[in-house]
């Protein structure tokens, strides 16, 4: 008797992993806060395995992506299991900048009947790099509303990459940094191949500016739990202006 209700325990306590996230590592679903969930997946940077995060709502009306899984052998099942978790479909993908980490899945959700959105900025350097592009393009910041959400896009300036947007959940008090802001364990910025090194940090500015007291923030890579990454992002960038703006002087 005590076995069986053991296994109904071990059963019912394993019932998320065996239906949701299957049994590999290589997705992880975490719930944020209300209908916000963080989706990781994996891929090799410099030899190294990389996470990299991006987010997901559920809406009354479907499930709104922001970004895509890294790992290409990742797009359907995360779909799927969207699906079984929450028994909704996918309607809506907007990715943040024209990385890989951010736009890999676009044109296999478009292929699935979802919209996909970017900036027209990283539509212009998707297509420059041969990334994925999406099918619908924004021209500016834009407040979007659907299934009893409000969102806005919002572009700082150059940081991470030349187009970098965040998205900023007001009444959640939710910022979806992505890439343009490092987690607070992070001690260096990341890849700075696309970077604006002056730019940085007045570009980390406005989104402080912009994004009052968040509750939430949501960083591309690593720990997002901790809140002084914005902060931190900040104090590392003014530290690149100023050895960038040394170097130019010395000159
Ligand atoms: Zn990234």
């Amino acid at each position: 008797m005590l076995g069986k209700s053991l296994f109904t325990i071990a059963l019912i306590f394993f019932l998320p992993d065996l239906f949701g996230q299957g049994k590999s590592n290589d997705l992880q679903i975490t719930p944020l806060t209300g209908d916000f969930y963080i989706y990781t997946t994996y891929n090799l940077y410099e030899g190294e395995k990389i996470p990299a995060n991006g987010m997901y709502l559920v809406t009354a009306k479907g499930v709104v992506l922001f970004d895509t899984p890294w790992d290409t052998a990742q797009f359907q099942p995360l779909l799927d299991s969207i699906k079984v978790r929450h028994q909704k479909q996918v309607v809506l993908c907007i990715s943040t900048h024209f990385h890989e980490d951010r736009t890999a899945g676009l044109e296999f959700y478009r292929s699935q009947g979802i919209k996909t959105y970017t900036t027209i900025l990283t539509d212009s350097l998707s297509k420059k790099t041969n990334k994925k592009r999406a099918e619908s393009l924004i021209a500016k910041d834009t407040i979007f509303n659907i299934g009893g959400y409000t969102f806005e896009t919002y572009y700082p300036g150059p940081g991470h990459s030349p187009d970098n947007i965040i998205i900023w959940f007001n009444e959640q008090q939710l910022l979806y940094g992505a890439c343009l802001i490092k987690s607070a364990s992070d001690d260096n910025l990341g890849n700075l191949g696309d970077a604006n090194k002056l730019e940085y940090a007045s570009t980390i500015k406005k989104v402080q500016k912009k994004c009052r007291n968040p509750k939430y923030i949501i960083v591309g890579h690593g720990d997002w739990t901790d809140l002084r990454s914005l902060k931190h992002t900040g104090v590392m960038a003014e530290d690149l202006r100023k050895i960038k703006a040394g170097k130019s002087t010395m000159k």
